[in-house]
């Protein structure tokens, strides 16, 4: 087994005892009435945008090891929906003094993926608990396997691989049915750009995948 795949195995199990259930369901409006608790308990050293804050905070709720990373949040023209990294010049900096960025897609005029903005707020929650995901995963590792992991974006295999494996993360941080949701949209309801729902298919957990991967982490904690 790959060293990667390990350490990933091991971080997912240890976050297993301490993470209560998966939720179906984030009812907007009582989470709306919390904002400020969240805003207070998660949303420290971040910087997020008034559209798609409620959401990040929600998701952030599930990622307490993320409470002292720095993550700016930034509405930009990128053709993924979203994409989380560290700053450039992580590569100069001690592992606790890193940056991350998750560019979030904004622009209707470059439609090559769904917006995060046109999604509701349960997928909006499960596509930014991906992104947390890969941050994580960063947060566990030093310079060469972040390099590594950049360069692999190249290579089909290795996406579908480290995509699939970041899906599981969400699961077993409790968002498996935001993450559900999301596919469900992505590849079937929300009318995908011409493309998109096949790189989908091809590169993450599909919605039936994840109802298993759901079902199989919730044994485990039984
Ligand atoms: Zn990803």
């Amino acid at each position: 087994m790959q060293k990667w795949t390990l350490t990933l195995i091991i971080y997912i199990s240890l976050f297993q005892l301490c993470q209560a259930q998966s939720t179906r369901h984030f009812e907007e409006a009582i989470y709306k009435a919390q904002i400020e608790e969240l805003r207070n308990e998660f949303g420290q050293h971040k910087t997020i945008p008034p559209e798609i804050e409620l959401a990040a905070l929600v998701a952030l709720s599930h990622y307490p090891e993320l409470k002292n990373a720095r993550i700016k949040f930034k509405l930009r023209s990128i053709k993924a929906t979203m994409a989380a990294a560290p700053t450039w010049y992580f590569v100069f900096q001690r592992k606790k003094k890193r940056r991350y960025i998750i560019s979030v897609a904004s622009d209707p005029k470059k439609r090559k993926a769904i917006l995060p903005l046109d999604l509701d707020f349960n997928e909006q929650i499960g596509v930014i608990g991906h992104e947390l995901g890969h941050i994580a995963w960063y947060e566990q590792h030093r310079i060469w396997p972040v390099i590594r992991f950049g360069l692999g974006q190249a290579s089909e295999k290795f996406r579908a691989r480290t995509e699939k494996e970041t899906d599981r993360v969400a699961v077993a941080h409790g968002l498996g049915w935001q993450l559900h949701d999301l596919r469900v949209c992505t590849n079937e309801t929300c009318n995908p750009p011409p493309g998109f729902r096949e790189m989908k298919e091809k590169i993450y957990l599909s919605p039936t995948e994840i109802k298993a991967a759901i079902k199989e982490w919730e044994q485990t904690k039984q």
